[in-house]
């Protein structure tokens, strides 16, 4: 005989009644008993650095280009609402086939780093590590027959990574996703005398239709083809979970999942299993959906960055990249925190 399912659960042992309501009753009490919490000093702000400044696609200020000075005035800026770590993408006057200007200590980002850590040293500054913003042809590494040579690219990746070390970077985050590239940085960094740097490796990089504002901003849509020979399949949370163990294995200090909201069943399942800072970053094509919605009145733009910042960190992410993170006060929106 099939045995029946319990009841309910709608009395305590003790009698009277199961009322989850009962915590709700205020602001102070929701608070008190919040399991999880966002507040800037978690927030990663991802800026473009070029040789000029440029308008940000309408709608999407964060987007905007600044030149150096304009870099340090914005890092300032954050610094004083609580946002103390910025990533650093380049905008180079000169594309090569190489992506040459990557490892250029005179290019845009190592000057932005130099900037910033002359004036304002206490702020954690990392550099994406890529060369899609530095080749004509717009893919992240060496291109020959047609497709993306992985090991033709791995030593310019090196190279980038040091060089951006030596201009006083804190981490390094290869984006390429080339199979051992974070190998090859480590290997670059410690042999360059950097072995105190870090590396935020972009574990699990998915080919996303998320990305379309960023490559706007950074010039890096690809001439030909796309990024699903090295970028990760979105159908495939197992094989993102190995190439996250690689790159722990590797040396990846934290590991980072991209895009975020579409992939929280990737970040929860990293946090479980990985004993380093989970990094998640949410991508240009999130935030050009909540200001989009939120500008045609859609939703309301602060409630709905609350809610989704506060879906990825209770998906287990320790660290959030977001363009929002220029746009927040010195308490997040709602005063989450
Ligand atoms: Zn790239």
């Amino acid at each position: 005989m099939p045995r029946r399912s319990p009841p309910l659960e709608t009395e305590p042992a003790g009698g009277g009644s199961v009322r989850p309501r009962r915590l709700r009753r205020l602001a102070s009490l929701r608070d008190l008993v919040a399991e999880t919490g966002l507040t800037p000093r978690q927030l990663v702000a991802p800026l473009f650095v070029g040789e000029r400044p440029s308008e940000a696609p309408e709608g999407l200020p964060a987007l905007g280009r600044r030149d150096v000075a304009g870099t340090v005035r914005e890092v300032e800026r954050l610094r004083d609402r609580g946002v103390r770590a910025v990533l650093l993408f380049g905008v180079p006057r000169h594309k090569d086939p190489l992506g040459r200007g990557a490892w250029d200590p005179n290019g845009p980002v190592p000057r932005a780093i130099r900037a910033i850590k002359g004036q304002l040293p206490e702020t954690t500054v990392l550099a994406d590590v890529c060369l899609c913003e530095y080749t004509d042809h717009g893919h992240c590494g060496v291109v020959s027959g047609g497709s993306v040579d992985n090991d033709a690219t791995l030593p310019l990746l090196g190279r980038a990574a040091r060089t951006y070390a030596e201009a006083g970077a804190d981490l390094v985050a290869p984006s390429a996703m080339m199979d051992h590239q974070v190998a090859a940085v480590r290997r670059a960094l410690d042999a360059g005398g950097h072995p105190g740097i870090g590396i935020l490796a972009y574990g699990a990089k998915f080919a996303s239709s998320f990305y379309g504002p960023f490559r706007e901003a950074a010039q890096s849509s690809p001439a030909f083809g796309d990024r699903r020979g090295y970028q990760m399949d979105g159908r495939n949370p197992t094989e993102a979970l190995r190439e996250l163990r690689l790159d722990a294995e590797e040396g990846a200090d934290l590991l980072m999942v991209k895009p975020a909201l579409p992939y929280l069943d990737v970040i929860a399942a990293a946090r479980v299993q990985f004993d380093r800072p989970i990094a998640a970053y949410q991508v240009s094509g999130e935030y050009a959906m909540i200001k989009a919605a939120a500008a045609r009145g859609w939703v309301d733009e602060a409630s709905a960055v609350r809610e989704s910042l506060g879906a990825i960190r209770r998906a287990g992410a320790t660290v959030i990249l977001s363009y929002f993170a220029s746009e927040l006060g010195p308490e997040l929106p709602g005063g989450v925190g």
